[in-house]
């Protein structure tokens, strides 16, 4: 028995073919590991015997091929063992991923057969696209390829914080509690959640990042045949439908998956079919994905920013720097104060220029925002670069000119230009 309050431990069989569904509390962290057999979670094998820690609010499955056996805390929101999941229709998918990657690399010179598949992941919000984004992903590097993960969720994504946009090979399959690892992800900033803000800077950046990938590809044969595995927004109506569009299009897609909506999935068909090398293929989606409301995506959202600072586990130690008003220079994209009507001449209607690089005076107002560092050397150069990481406004001193920020570490930032949207963190 276990000493003191902890919780009471229990043993869960999992049968072939069956997955053991948990979410964790919301308060405590849980603790289990694989006593026998095999299993993995979502595409990584677990290690045997080792006690793995999943923080308050996670939510996963551990799925068993053969079978196995899972002791566990008994302190979970819920968990429950189901037997029906699409996990064999999901490593069908990989199954023929990795034989075109195999083709791929087969046909090293030839310039469009040695372009491993590039699969794009759509569907409405909570149908798993990123779960079996990171399945394919961790399949593919157990294997030993290192896929792209592009991830176009400015909502929720994975890579690095929300209101961005970004890629990174993987090189190993995904650690179940770590998730990817923050090492130098090519990001580029939208600043918002919600693409309604902008839509042709979300299209812009979508291409910059597509050209930067291609350019990769043309000189490393390996990423190539690995290709990629995009994940996308759950906007998918109106806008969001025409974005998903664009995505295709603009990576050049030769898979897409469709998940849990048969009218997405032929809507998609219909507009691709003029395309030979495409294929739509619809996908069940998992029974096991959990819905989450605004507010747990507002506190997802808040959860990855303190984690950028402070690390998953409080690992981190963030650096509080202070810099003069006139060290830094922010900027916002697009809209903004647009001339008042009665200064046009007559007629005109006032437009914002989507693309507009607005600079930022700095007053109180940018207390608690989060911006984003450039990697633009000079002002013009902003639109089209990438970032380096993201500090957090502290304190913003008037009469001294003072501006007060925390970054993952000490040192100067690798560039003065700096990049406001509407992304805020409030420490809790
Ligand atoms: P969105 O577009 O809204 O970001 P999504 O379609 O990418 O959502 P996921 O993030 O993949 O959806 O899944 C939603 C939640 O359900 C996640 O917390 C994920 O870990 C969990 N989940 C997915 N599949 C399962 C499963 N089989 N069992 C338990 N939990 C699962």
């Amino acid at each position: 028995a276990a000493a003191g309050n902890s919780p009471a431990m229990k043993q869960v069989k999992l049968d072939k073919e069956s997955e053991l569904r948990i979410e964790v509390n919301v308060n405590s962290s849980l603790r289990l590991r694989l006593l026998s057999g095999t299993a993995e979670i979502f595409g990584t094998e677990m290690p045997p015997e080792n006690w793995l820690i999943f923080p308050p609010r996670m939510k996963f499955a551990i799925f068993t091929w053969y079978g196995a056996t899972i002791e566990m805390q008994d302190n979970t929101e819920t968990d429950y063992v189901a037997d029906e999941t699409p996990m064999i229709s999901y490593v069908n998918v990989h199954a023929v991923l990795e034989g075109r990657r195999k083709r791929a690399k087969a046909s090293a010179g030839d310039a469009d057969a040695s372009q491993g598949p590039r699969v794009i992941v759509v569907g409405p919000t909570d149908s798993g696209k990123s779960t079996l984004s990171r399945m394919l992903l961790s399949w593919a590097a157990k294997q030993g390829w290192k896929p792209t993960f592009v991830d176009l969720d400015i909502g929720q994504g994975s890579i690095t914080l929300p209101g961005c946009i970004a890629a990174t090979p993987i090189e190993m399959p995904i650690d179940p509690v770590e998730g990817i690892p923050l090492e130098m992800p090519l990001v580029y900033f939208f600043g918002h959640n919600t693409p309604t803000v902008n839509a042709d800077l979300y299209r812009v950046l979508v291409k910059e990042l597509a050209q930067i990938l291609e350019r990769q590809f043309s000189v490393n044969a390996e990423s190539r045949a690995a290709g990629m595995v995009i994940n996308t927004m759950g906007f998918i109506d109106g806008l969001g439908y025409d974005l998903l569009l664009h995505a295709i299009d603009t990576f050049q897609a030769t898979v897409v998956l469709v998940l849990g909506q048969d009218k997405l999935c032929s809507m998609l068909k219909d507009a691709l079919k003029q395309k030979q090398n495409v294929d739509v293929v619809k996908l069940q989606k998992s029974g096991g994905v959990v819905s989450r409301n605004s507010k747990f995506r507002a506190i997802a959202r808040n959860q990855r920013i303190r984690e950028y600072f402070y690390g998953l586990s409080n690992d981190l130690s963030p650096h509080s720097s202070i810099a003069n008003f006139s060290d830094l220079a922010i900027y916002r994209i697009g809209g903004g104060p647009q001339a008042p009507a009665s200064a046009l001449p007559i007629g005109a209607q006032p437009v914002a220029d989507p693309m507009r690089l607005v600079p930022v005076n700095i007053n109180r107002d940018l207390l608690n925002l989060v911006l984003a560092v450039s990697f633009a050397k000079e002002q013009d150069q902003i639109l089209s670069s990438n970032i380096a990481g993201f500090i957090w406004i502290t304190d913003i001193d008037i009469p001294r000119k003072k501006i007060t920020y925390l970054a993952p570490s000490a040192g100067e930032l690798p560039s003065k230009f700096l990049l406001m949207g509407s992304l805020t963190w409030i420490e809790t």
